[in-house]
């Protein structure tokens, strides 16, 4: 599985929600993906917290490392396997919607 990662690519950003919690993108931060950051990083979701680490110190935390070395495993990060798989983030691009990613989040 391939997992090409907008977050890296087409825009250059962090999502930070209310609570000082960073996150690599604004898809993880909502609805229906936020419990999977939490119960992917486990205790690590901490070091994502505006209120234990600075920014920089955040996007070079274990917490942001486990998402990113997730992409070139067997089981990348679900959030990133629904929106960032490959052949979904291509057809994105092309059509300049995620319709797609929308049907396989119901599916599972
Ligand atoms: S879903 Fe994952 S790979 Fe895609 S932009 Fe967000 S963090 Fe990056």
């Amino acid at each position: 599985m391939k997992i090409n990662p907008r977050c890296k690519q087409d825009f250059t950003q962090v999502y930070i929600n209310t609570e000082g919690y960073v996150m690599p993108c604004c898809w993880i931060g909502n609805h229906p993906f936020l419990q999977d950051f939490f119960d992917f990083l486990g205790t690590d979701a901490e070091q994502t917290n505006l209120k234990n680490l600075s920014l920089n110190e955040i996007l070079k935390s274990a917490a942001f490392q486990k998402i990113e070395s997730s992409w070139d495993s067997e089981t990348p990060f679900r959030p990133c396997r629904i929106m960032c798989q490959r052949k979904y983030s291509e057809d994105q691009n092309l059509r300049g919607d995620n319709e797609i990613a929308t049907l396989e989040i119901e599916k599972e």
